[in-house]
């Protein structure tokens, strides 16, 4: 992706505003890269913060960011830190990763516990480094705008979809990027040719009485 964008500047000075693509490249990195680079990520988050047991998984939980911490369902804050640091980059935080947690006690009084943190004494939740990137893709995905360009995403996808299954090219014939340029250029051709005879239809033939 990374090259293929480059390649698109470098080569015919193209600067996509958005990008359309699949969950592949919905990882926190990719969706950072985009948002740093000015693309907007038309791409559904890879999300893994989901829960199975039925508890309350992240997104449940309300993001203040001017006052970096999450607010939970019950109205509590789960802060980070929770003490004031001479030096800011001190503190317990992970590998690109901060970690933020409610305060036992109100936890432990908290009617809803067991749907929030049953096992354990107090709830956490980690933010990862590109979770602003995440969030503007989220909030992306709920535009009008989103779902046309999927649908026209899924209209690019069909036709390599054909080039694979109906022209056969899961795997190449020819050898070397000349073998395949030459392929794929034979097999678009085809593929032109397909789409211009649905719209152009041959005339029929009138039959001589
Ligand atoms: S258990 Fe703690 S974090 Fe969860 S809803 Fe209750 S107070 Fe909020």
């Amino acid at each position: 992706m990374r090259t293929i964008l480059d390649r698109a500047k470098e080569r015919h000075d193209i600067d996509p505003e958005r990008l359309i693509t699949n969950t592949a490249y919905g990882s926190g990195p990719m969706l950072g890269w985009l948002v740093d680079r000015g693309i907007k990520p038309y791409t559904p988050v890879l999300d893994k913060t989901g829960r199975t047991d039925g508890t309350w998984s992240r997104t449940d939980f309300e993001w203040d960011p001017e006052n970096n911490q999450y607010i939970c369902p019950e109205g509590e804050p789960l802060k980070q830190f929770r003490r004031n640091y001479s030096d800011p980059y001190r503190g317990p935080s992970g590998k690109s990763v901060a970690k933020y947690q409610a305060l036992k006690h109100a936890c432990q009084a908290c009617s809803s516990k067991m749907k929030c943190c049953p096992k354990a004494d107090a709830r956490k939740i980690t933010r990862e480094e590109h979770e602003n990137a995440r969030q503007l893709a989220r909030d992306i995905a709920k535009a009008k705008q989103y779902a046309v360009s999927m649908r026209l995403h899924k209209k690019v996808e069909m036709l390599f979809a054909h080039f694979k299954r109906i022209l056969g090219l899961g795997r190449l014939r020819l050898r070397a990027p000349c073998g395949a340029n030459d392929e794929f250029l034979l097999a678009s051709t085809a593929q032109n040719l397909r789409i211009l005879a649905k719209i152009f239809p041959a005339p029929q033939q009138t039959s001589k009485a």
